[in-house]
């Protein structure tokens, strides 16, 4: 991080003999120097721009210097402006008055030059020091980037003014494509390393008013004013190649990285930041299902999505229990809310449905819910029935999946509990349905005859893959079953149902070789 060196100090004087030869005297020791001939217009200046330091007379007209400081600490300013009183007074009450209104020293007049450079000096280390704790506290310290507090702060007021104006706002979401593996292969400072060069690449595309944000561990949200979903698209692509160009070395190697991103662009009808940051997070997801590497806009998913439902129509007989990820336990309401945590944790799920005694559904207890809670034993050991959200959005087994989707596609909520006689059997979100439709394009997607043998062979390299994935999951649930620990549910739920996804994908590749094998 870099701090400027050179200064602002604001001079009010309503005598322009004073203020000139204070502003010149400044000047000549390396301050950059605004000038204000009262509180007022003084007030109006650091609105606009702010110093780091300010040196007022005490008596003015309109407003003076200890109003002037009142003032000062009730504005809302983005950051602190070290304010060094000039006065001829010396009573003691004057003094307490003025400390308790907000001035952080004194000069008495007539002024003298070294003593009230000296107290500068003494001011520039306070501002400094804040300006360093004040970055230190709104970036993430990694990569130097916004952190995600800061950010929505930042985020909510551009909001707001884009709703008052009428302006456009995009965000976008950037997840680095296997990220995990890099992490594997050439371990985690490198991938840190990564990180800074992604982070530094996003900023460099960035005007001064776009915001770079580290959202999560290799996400990142980039926040664009004044910018509708196609302009935000353009930038999007620019920073997917500048980061597909970036090279990292690596002792002899030199890595490359991609990433996928999601942009979506805030509409009338969204009520709140999270609900655009739901929709680039819809696209985002997406990408990485068409490929990764890749933009995907809203209106380039949803283009894609009424393709899929209005000309091929696979979702018309498909329903929510086709599609949905089975319950295969829940959380009964009595259990204690680390209960829910550890299970949670365990099975690796966002979410679990949580049912009263006749197991049937009084609500949903996700990682969000538990992020919200406060540290204490108290919250920890209540039951889980007091913290659950009990809004859930519901439907039959029997419901078609084109309605769950039409559902999803326009709701900021991310997932549904799929029911049958009351009781949860499965839940639906985002990723399902995008796996879903990815293994049903798979399995129907074009058949033009472009795709050639080489498909053939890239179809049977690919299951290889898939088999061989398969195996080693397999011969790791079977090493692991022959020492056998006392809480191996949740640890062989988890690892079968990595290996049924992956049964999943290699049926979708069967189909899809057999429908081009046909063909060619
Ligand atoms: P995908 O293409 O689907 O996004 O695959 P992925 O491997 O990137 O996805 P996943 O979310 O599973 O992996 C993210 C990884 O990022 C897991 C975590 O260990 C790693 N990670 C998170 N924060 C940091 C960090 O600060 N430094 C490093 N080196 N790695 C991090
Ligand atoms: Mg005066
Ligand atoms: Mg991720
Ligand atoms: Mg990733």
């Amino acid at each position: 991080m870099q701090y400027d060196q050179t200064q602002t100090v604001m001079v009010v004087d309503d005598d322009a003999m004073i203020r000139r030869a204070l502003a010149k005297l400044l000047e000549n020791n390396g301050y950059t120097v605004r000038e204000a001939e009262d509180g007022l217009q003084a007030l109006e200046l650091v609105e606009r721009e702010c110093p780091d330091l300010l040196i007022t007379d005490w008596e003015m007209p309109g407003l003076n210097g200890v109003e002037l400081c009142r003032r000062l600490q009730q504005a809302e300013l983005p950051h602190y402006v070290y304010v060094i009183l000039l006065t001829g007074r010396t009573d003691s009450q004057d003094m307490i008055d003025a400390l308790q209104a907000g001035a952080d020293d004194f000069v008495s007049k007539p002024i003298d030059r070294d003593a009230l450079l000296a107290r500068l000096h003494a001011g520039q280390r306070t501002s400094r020091r804040e300006r360093q704790l004040r970055e230190m506290s709104e970036r993430d310290s990694l990569t130097g980037v916004l952190n995600r507090r800061t950010f929505f702060g930042h985020f909510a007021r551009e909001w707001a003014r884009s709703q008052r104006h009428g302006s456009p706002l995009s965000v976008v979401l950037l997840d680095v494509d296997f990220f995990k593996k890099l992490n594997d292969t050439y371990g985690h400072s490198t991938g840190d390393v990564v990180l800074q060069q992604v982070a530094r690449t996003l900023t460099a595309q960035c005007r001064a008013s776009d915001l770079v944000c580290r959202y999560g561990g290799e996400e990142f949200c980039v926040l664009l004013p004044e910018t509708d979903e196609a302009a935000a698209a353009i930038w999007a692509e620019r920073a997917r190649a500048a980061i597909a160009a970036l090279r990292v070395p690596h002792g002899e190697k030199v890595i490359h990285t991609s990433a996928s991103l999601g942009v979506a662009q805030r509409l009338n009808d969204m009520p709140t930041v999270e609900a655009a940051i739901d929709a680039a997070d819809q696209c985002l997801l997406y990408a990485k299902g068409a490929g990764r590497n890749r933009v995907v806009t809203s209106a380039s998913m949803h283009e894609s999505l009424d393709d899929i439902i209005d000309e091929r129509r696979p979702m018309d007989d498909v329903l929510a229990r086709d599609v949905m990820s089975a319950v295969v336990l829940t959380v009964g309401q009595h259990e204690s809310v680390r209960t829910a945590a550890e299970f949670l944790l365990q099975l690796r799920l966002g979410s679990a449905p949580v049912v009263n005694a006749d197991g049937r559904l009084v609500g949903i207890i996700s990682e969000k819910d538990l992020l919200g809670l406060s540290f204490s034993e108290r919250t920890w050991s209540q039951p889980v029935a007091n913290v659950m959200k009990t809004n859930v959005v519901c439907y039959d087994e029997t419901t078609t999946a084109k309605e769950i989707l039409d559902f999803l596609c326009r709701v900021s909520i991310r997932r549904v509990v799929v029911l049958k006689d009351g009781q949860p059997t499965g839940i639906i979100d985002r990723s399902s349905l995008v796996r879903w439709i990815h293994n049903w394009m798979l399995a129907h997607g074009q058949t033009d005859a472009d795709y050639g043998v080489e498909h053939c062979q890239a179809f049977t390299d690919t299951m290889s893959n898939l088999a061989h994935a398969l195996a080693s999951r397999g011969t790791e649930l079977s090493r692991y079953l022959a020492n056998l620990e006392d809480d191996f549910v949740p640890y062989v739920i988890g690892e079968a149902t990595r290996m049924q996804d992956l049964i999943n994908d290699l049926l979708s590749q069967c189909q899809r070789t057999q429908s081009i094998r046909h063909l060619v």
